[in-house]
């Protein structure tokens, strides 16, 4: 895009037939990695905008709605969170929100592609303002590689802060990654991965509950939110439970207490994501 003069940049959603446009300024940045494209891109209005193959992952005005709704609900779900895993998130927002929380004592983030952190550290260097907490390890390798290798029992909360489900994260959505994921948690673990549009792709939340119950998960809950620059603008997180447990109740005190600001997240929030749309209630039995 070499002009200056604001031109409008759309990403076509095939599966939906629908795109979504943002006017930009310029374009600032693209590297190929050996894994993915990443461009780039100063908006009119909503600052910086990071596209991996040509789709739109972060945009500076709208992503605390992903990153809140991805930390923040199984943090306060989970009884008392002390070792957070984050595949994917290379872009580091959903690790900042992690970070808040002042009992989390270790926070790993593995995503496969180095240039997405390197490229967020440049453009949206407020995503990685924790990245050198104490607490913190950033590291790059294949997620799928990375839970296989995780010691048994050995994390609380498990994040799928990963791409859509096609190249290097196909792997992320079935039984046998999840089956790895069930070992690495302990008692009382969660896992929550990111699972896309409940209004244009409820199959693939379905699919994705069906390979975590194949892999011993016994309890689920799909948490919608906003987050405009995703397909529709209507997003989901499922939070996955090793053991039965109601997971509509979580530590609704702590979270109405929490010691930190958010955009988004809050006690009532995570309540009202609770109460699913009778479409989406019907379609998941929940
Ligand atoms: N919020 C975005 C979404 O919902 O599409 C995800 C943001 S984050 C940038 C997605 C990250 O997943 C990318 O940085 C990508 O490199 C990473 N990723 C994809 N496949 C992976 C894998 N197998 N292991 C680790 N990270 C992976």
């Amino acid at each position: 895009m070499a002009s200056s003069s604001p031109t409008w940049l759309h990403e076509n959603f095939d599966h939906t037939g629908s795109a979504f446009g943002l006017r930009m300024v310029r374009k600032l940045d693209e590297v190929q990695s050996p894994f993915q494209k990443i461009e780039m891109y100063e908006s009119t209005d909503w600052g910086n905008v990071m596209l991996i193959d040509g789709a739109m992952m972060v945009t500076t005005r709208d992503n605390f709605f992903y990153h809140e709704m991805m930390a923040h609900a199984p943090l306060y779900t989970h009884a008392d969170p002390k070792d957070v895993v984050i595949i994917g998130g290379g872009d580091c927002g959903t690790l900042r929100e992690v970070l808040k929380h002042p009992g989390v004592r270790t926070a790993v983030q593995c995503d496969i592609d180095e240039q997405v952190t390197r490229m967020a550290e440049k453009y949206f260097p407020e995503l990685c303002e924790s990245n050198n907490d104490p607490r913190a390890t950033v590291m790059f390798d294949d997620g799928i590689a990375y839970m296989k290798n995780a010691a048994p029992e050995s994390i609380d909360v498990i994040i799928v802060d990963s791409t859509d489900p096609v190249g290097p994260a196909e792997g992320l959505f079935n039984q046998a990654f999840y089956e790895t994921c069930l070992r690495a948690l302990r008692p009382g673990g969660l896992l929550v991965q990111q699972s896309e549009s409940p209004l244009a792709l409820m199959q693939l939340i379905l699919d994705m509950r069906g390979a975590m119950t194949d892999a011993g998960f016994v309890d689920f809950r799909t948490l919608p939110f906003p987050q405009p620059c995703y397909p529709t603008g209507y997003w989901s997180c499922t939070i996955a439970s090793k053991e039965k447990r109601d997971l509509t109740q979580f530590r609704k005190a702590d979270a109405a207490a929490k010691p930190f600001d958010t955009q988004y997240y809050t006690a009532d929030i995570h309540q009202s994501a609770l109460v699913l749309p009778p479409f989406v209630a019907r379609a998941l039995k929940d």
